[in-house]
């Protein structure tokens, strides 16, 4: 005996034929009426979503954060209001520049994505593994994406176009160094830090505001691929990655990540030598160290890779109350343009969708929209104010007043900005062999690059470190007194 289900139609009618097509006689041909046939080519025509522009191939995974830390002196946040809370999260990790297909184990910054379930609303943690980016200025973005892509006229990557990108943009050094060490290409997911990158804040229940950085720091160590081995991986197994983190969870060998944040005094940031709001820079641990916040592991993976991975939707701007933006630029930029990419990609109503759906109840006054599958909100009252017991507003949730001013410009972001401090302080603080990895990976990848855009880019290496200007153009075989 078997319980095997009735195959149906989309309408729930049964099938009696799914190995035949209707036709004319055993010869053909097909008879429009063979409403069956229609319905699965065109289903079958629409499986595809737009794949992210960036950040396409991914791998994702659910799991939980507990608060080991206690930072309720920063904020208000409930997840945060005793040492031991617990809250469900779900991770999406990705490349960068490649398309949906492309292979895991390619040089590229990961994206490091969480969605914290709190039960005051979801809180997207969106960065990368990185703790800082090729820009300042989003006005660059799109320019800076261009560069990585692939080229207009041959539709190949092109490391001229992205040589001639870095080097015209020295604030990517910081970046570009990050890219180029032992970790640019990480073993595995589960060996590779974490870091919002962005300056975010902390808001507390007495009105008073600190500028923070997060990081996740893998409890698993760091382990990273030479060019060759990630290589050989690529060509055997471009899902490498995506093997990886999935078979450890199956297997139980849960990875974990410390999370940590720094925090500034809301005033401290007027006065800082370094701007706080640069997204190429990072705060020194000793003037604002780490402080312990909580683990977050990853224990079950999804059941579906297209209705949880693909249609997975992070946006910096979900953040409960205690947790904040801030000035930067950067950030303010992807606050708009995350959802913008959910409308397009998934429609209006992907905060719907299981995996983004918030864990508490939501109450808004939207109402329809493509695919809107949740009710609609059924009778309930449609506008606000109301009469008739709609949800309102409560100003005890209200951010405490940010203090801005200046004058409305397009400021130079590159006037009497120090590019070149933080990458040197990286190269001097590595390891001989890291150096020499660092150094070998970008001569491998300038060779192709004309010899006036190398001369260009060695003029910054040079300015980081005079030894990292020296070793690059020994290696590509330019005198250093022509850089
Ligand atoms: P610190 O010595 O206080 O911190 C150095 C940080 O660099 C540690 O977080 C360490 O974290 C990380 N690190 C160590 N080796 C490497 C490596 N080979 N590649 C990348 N990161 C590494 O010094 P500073 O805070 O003054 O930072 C010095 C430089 O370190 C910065 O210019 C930046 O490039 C880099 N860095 C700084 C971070 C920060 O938040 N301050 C974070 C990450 C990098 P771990 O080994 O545990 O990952």
């Amino acid at each position: 005996m078997t319980n095997r289900k009735t195959m149906t139609t989309a309408a729930g009618t049964p099938v009696a034929d799914n190995q035949n097509t209707l036709t004319a006689g055993p010869r053909g041909p097909v008879l429009m009426q063979d409403y069956q046939l229609m319905e699965r080519m065109a289903h079958f025509n629409r499986e595809r979503v737009p794949e992210r522009v960036v950040h396409a191939k991914g791998a994702g995974a659910y799991g939980t954060f507990t608060v080991t830390g206690d930072i309720s002196k920063y904020t208000r946040a409930k997840l945060f209001d005793k040492v031991g809370n617990r809250c469900e999260t779900f991770v999406r990790f990705s490349t960068v520049a490649g398309e949906l297909g492309s292979a895991d184990t390619v040089r590229d910054p990961r994206g490091f994505s969480v969605k914290f379930y709190t039960e005051e609303g979801n809180w997207d943690l969106v960065g990368n593994n990185t703790p800082v980016f090729f820009l300042r200025d989003p006005l660059k973005f799109s320019d800076f994406i261009h560069s990585q892509k692939r080229n207009p006229a041959t539709g190949r990557r092109d490391p001229v176009m992205q040589w001639d990108y870095w080097s015209l943009s020295p604030e990517s050094l910081h970046q570009v160094t990050t890219l180029f060490s032992d970790r640019g290409i990480p073993a595995t997911l589960r060996h590779m830090n974490g870091y919002g990158s962005h300056t975010f804040s902390l808001w507390n229940a007495g009105g008073e505001r600190y500028w923070v950085k997060w990081h996740l720091k893998t409890m698993q160590g760091i382990q990273c691929l030479p060019n060759e081995e990630a290589a050989r991986i690529a060509a055997e197994n471009p899902d490498f990655h995506r093997q990886d983190l999935y078979e450890a969870i199956a297997r139980g060998d849960y990875p974990r990540w410390k999370v940590q944040v720094q925090v500034m005094p809301e005033r401290d940031a007027e006065t800082y030598r370094i701007h706080p709001f640069d997204l190429t820079k990072v705060w020194p641990h000793k003037d604002y160290p780490m402080i312990e916040v909580g683990v977050l592991e990853l224990n079950r993976n999804p059941e579906d890779y297209f209705a949880e991975v693909e249609q997975a939707a992070f946006e910096p701007g979900n953040m409960p109350p205690g947790i904040g933006a801030s000035p930067d630029k950067v950030l303010q930029a992807r606050l708009l343009s995350y959802p913008d990419a959910h409308r397009y990609r998934i429609g209006i109503n992907y905060a719907a969708l299981p995996v983004n759906k918030p864990r508490c109840p939501v109450h808004t006054y939207h109402r329809d929209g493509h695919m809107r599958f949740d009710g609609n909100g059924g009778g309930a009252v449609n506008y606000q104010p109301n009469s008739f017991g709609g949800p309102a507003d409560d100003a005890g949730y209200r951010e405490p007043p940010l203090r801005i001013s200046g004058e409305a410009d397009r400021h130079d972001h590159r006037a009497g900005n120090d590019d070149y401090g933080q990458a040197g302080d990286l190269f001097r603080l590595m390891s001989e062999e890291q150096q020499a990895q660092l150094v070998g990976n970008i001569v491998g990848a300038m060779r192709p690059v004309p010899r006036e855009i190398q001369v260009r880019q060695i003029g910054h290496f040079a300015k980081a470190d005079a030894e990292y200007g020296r070793r690059v153009a020994e290696g590509l075989g330019i005198p250093l007194s022509r850089a």
